[in-house]
């Protein structure tokens, strides 16, 4: 219920307001959060990357409906990537991409044409993109955008998300060679019609999977940090025979840190996803829908500041 109504509250112009204006957003939003500037994304990539982690690194913004929005959030990309080029951190860190931040409900071909800028300045410092994947009316345009950037850059990465059941296909389509795909559980509102609804039939959907990208011949991203799920990746690894670097584990910022450390001292892959900036609302509410914990401390204290 109360996940249902922040993910519903995560698109309401005024709660928004509300919520962005609060003093307690604050303090939630920086332990999510690697900060507002792109000096403060490079600081925190250095970071992360001196305690052996790397790093996917989010501009935040998204649902754009406005053309130079979207073409001011490509210049931030390309300025970030460049910046990763000159403090030689582009080997670390890799940006993520919300298609709908650079214009996807605008145009789709002005949205690829944005995506192709980004994968130019990414190419040019030697790095990748990931394409995050958004509500499943956005699903088909997504992978239809990632097949047409794939012509130009094999490397570009997809993200599939386990609690939609069209996802065990897709992940058939996408388990090729040299195919980058992350696999996590999904953090959107999803009707029935199209979406596991049951944490379990989440959980195991996710396996099943998780099995078909470890037995494929791609680079699997095991985003998540549930520990079932990580104790059943080591041993979905070790049957399927695959060697370190050939997958990755992956975490949000500020999420579970000794566990992404704990992974890297034992020789994994771990990439932190690492998002910046100031449009962080969106993003703060499907986090806090994940953690019912944090929600009735969050709550109480907007409705005592306001
Ligand atoms: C690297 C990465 C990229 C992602 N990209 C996308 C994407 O493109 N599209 C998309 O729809 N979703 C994306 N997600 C979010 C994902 O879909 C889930 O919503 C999120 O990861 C929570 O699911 P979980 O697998 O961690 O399991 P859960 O069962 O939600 O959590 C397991 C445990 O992790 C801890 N935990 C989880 N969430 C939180 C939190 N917010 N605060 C504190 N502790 C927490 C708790 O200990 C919890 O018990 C991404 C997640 C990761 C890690």
């Amino acid at each position: 219920m109360l996940r249902a109504l922040l993910l519903s509250m995560s698109r309401n112009a005024s709660v928004r307001r509300l919520v962005e204006r609060a003093p307690v957003s604050r303090d939630v939003v920086r332990r999510y959060v690697a900060g507002t500037t792109v000096d403060d994304a490079v600081r925190v990539t250095a970071d992360l990357a001196a305690e052996g982690l790397t790093v996917s690194l989010d501009h935040l913004g998204e649902d754009t409906t406005e053309f130079g929005h979207a073409e001011a959030t490509t210049k931030a990309y390309a300025t970030l990537l460049a910046r990763l080029g000159e403090r030689d951190l582009a080997t670390r860190a890799e940006v993520s991409v919300k298609l709908s931040a650079i214009g996807q409900a605008l145009d789709e071909s002005m949205a690829l044409d944005n995506a192709r800028a980004i994968c130019d300045a990414a190419a040019a410092v030697g790095t990748t993109v990931t394409l995050d994947m958004e509500d499943h009316t956005t699903t088909d345009s997504t992978l239809g955008v990632l097949r047409e950037l794939r012509a130009d850059f094999p490397w570009v990465g997809a993200v599939l998300q386990a609690y939609l059941h069209r996802t065990e296909a897709d992940c058939r389509d996408l388990a090729h060679a040299g195919s980058r795909v992350r696999l996590c559980k999904g953090a959107y509102k999803e009707p029935e019609s199209v979406a596991y609804q049951r944490r379990l039939d989440v959980d195991r959907s996710y396996v099943r999977c998780l099995r078909v990208l470890l037995e494929g011949d791609g680079y699997p991203m095991i985003a998540t940090h549930d520990p079932r799920l990580v104790r059943i990746a080591a041993a979905l690894i070790e049957r399927t025979d695959r060697s370190q670097g050939s997958y990755e584990f992956q975490m949000l910022y500020g999420i579970r840190p000794a566990e992404q450390l704990r992974l890297a001292a034992s020789g994994e892959t771990v990439r932190v996803y690492a998002p910046y900036g100031d449009e962080w609302y969106g993003y703060l509410m499907r986090r806090l829908a994940e953690r019912p914990a944090n929600i009735q401390f969050f709550l109480r204290s907007l409705v005592s500041t306001s």
